[in-house]
């Protein structure tokens, strides 16, 4: 069983329902590089944890300011 990055809980793909197996040991790496993009090889879609919500699409959530487009 692979835990969340996020939510460490069984991470379960959202599209699916189904629990996400890493088809090799890249795939596994790439669970706890945010960077990588992750899609599930049962329904073929970025994967989604089913707990938090957390897609493995590679953009990582940082709370960084837009860079520009702030200021008044
Ligand atoms: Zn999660
Ligand atoms: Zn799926």
């Amino acid at each position: 069983m692979v835990a969340c990055a996020y939510c460490e809980r069984p991470l379960i793909c959202d599209g699916c329902q189904g629990p996400y197996a890493p088809p090799s040991p890249e795939q596994y790496e790439a669970l706890s590089r945010p960077e990588s993009m992750i899609t599930c090889p049962r329904c073929s879609q970025v994967l989604i944890c089913h707990w938090c919500k957390t897609p493995y699409d590679g953009e990582a959530e940082e709370e960084a300011d837009a860079p520009g487009s702030a200021g008044s």
